[in-house]
């Protein structure tokens, strides 16, 4: 017969595909940073769903959002106009300091979307030849799983045996500006990176190195393609990662917890002369753009605007870091914390990041492991600094 957890996880395992090795606990039910398991058990969701559960677990004002929406129009395709999407833009694009926004579902939508626009900016404004535009990305990159996004991924289990592979990519190290200056040709049309590598196990590139960045792009007359998909929105202590060098970007790749873990939905979010390059019927989503989506992302943007989460992630997240650097830990070769974000990378994978994973599951605490060595946390901005020391208890306990 077996518990409620266990039935579901066999149910899964014979009708699900295998895309996916999870840790084995099926929530049930959540609220703020805790959730409930099938049979009842009680956890601190550190991960935040990869960072779209920014706000935590059925924020009330997203919550009163959506259901409000949810009682008048919830989706009306672009064929027409609905009244959520014109405030959705206006009010994204002023967090944003830019001009527009093109609203699409998930984040690999969204770095389609912007890899579009560059190409199409390329021709049409910059000059490229039809079909000749390059993108320059970063080794280490992780920004989705459709056809094109894994042709330019080097991560084997990401990439192989799904090609034939889109060209146009050229990929540099991460973190070294002069490898992207020596990669420009007359026919880049882009640099596209991840202000903080994220998948990767939480990669901080160098100080200055977005900056460096910005003033390469700006003298050859590339597109600076930031994806904030999972550093944007709060995480790192601003309300996006690029900001912590001043830095603004051409193109915003927003995902995640913009759709405060209720709805997918991401966006593009640029100026008048770049997103200015899409005429009707040259991209789009029939769920892009949604009224329910747009709904709740008018509240995230309220929510952000507060400044309150930013703030507590930097304040917890030092907290947080502080307390692991003093702590005497032999198999940790490295903590990388940028604000509520760490990957605590082990000197070996003896025992696996995966192993420790699950030993802290059995302590309570939702981490996940990403590669054979690290351990990656992302607690919703919400944690309180008693949870956030609970936290690096229960890391201290398993390493
Ligand atoms: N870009 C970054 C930086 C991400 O971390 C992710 C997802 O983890 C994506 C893009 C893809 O987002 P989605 O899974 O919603 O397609």
């Amino acid at each position: 017969v077996g518990s409620a957890a266990e039935r579901l996880l066999d149910l899964e395992d014979r009708h699900g595909a295998h895309n996916y090795h999870p840790l084995p606990v099926v929530i049930a039910t959540a609220e703020g940073a805790w959730v409930h398991d099938a049979d009842g058990r009680r956890y601190l969701d550190a991960l935040a769903a990869y960072s779209a559960v920014n706000f935590g677990h059925g924020h009330p004002d997203l919550i009163a959002a959506a259901k409000a929406q949810l009682d008048r129009v919830t989706l009306t395709s672009r064929a027409f106009h609905n009244d959520q999407l014109g405030p959705f833009c206006a009010e994204l694009a002023e967090l944003c300091g830019m001009d527009r926004v093109l609203p699409m579902n998930t984040g690999a939508e969204a770095v389609e979307t912007g890899i579009k626009t560059a190409r199409k900016w390329g021709y049409e404004v910059k000059g490229v030849p039809d079909g000749q535009a390059e993108i320059i990305v970063m080794e280490g990159n992780f920004h989705g799983r459709t056809t094109t996004i894994v042709s330019f991924s080097d991560d084997p289990v990401a990439h192989d045996h799904f090609g034939p592979y889109t060209p146009g990519f050229v990929r540099v190290p991460y973190g070294s500006a002069d490898a992207i200056r020596d990669a420009i040709t007359p026919n880049t049309v882009a640099v596209l990176l991840e202000p903080v590598q994220g998948e990767a196990g939480v990669v901080v590139p160098p100080a200055g190195y977005l900056q460096a960045v910005r003033d390469i792009c700006d003298e050859q007359r590339v597109l600076m393609i930031a994806d904030e998909i999972q550093a944007g929105l709060g995480r790192t202590g601003r309300t996006f990662a690029c900001e912590h060098e001043g830095v603004v970007p051409d193109l915003y790749l927003l995902g995640k917890a913009l759709g405060g873990g209720i709805v997918p939905l991401s966006a593009v979010v640029g100026s008048d002369e770049v997103l200015g390059v899409f005429g009707p019927g040259q991209h789009g989503s029939t769920f892009g753009g949604n009224p329910l989506a747009c709904a709740v992302g008018r509240e995230v943007i309220a929510l952000l605007n507060t400044g309150e989460f930013q703030q507590r992630a930097a304040e917890l997240g030092q907290r947080m870091a502080d307390r692991l650097a003093a702590a005497d830990l032999p198999r940790v070769k490295e903590i990388r914390a940028h604000g509520l974000w760490l990957g605590v990378e082990m000197v070996d994978a003896d025992p696996s990041a995966r192993a420790l994973c699950e030993q802290l599951l059995e302590r309570g605490l939702l981490a996940k492991d990403t590669h054979e060595t690290t351990i990656r946390l992302a607690p919703p901005l919400v944690i309180t600094a008693d949870e956030a020391d609970w936290i690096v208890d229960q890391l201290i306990a398993v390493l």
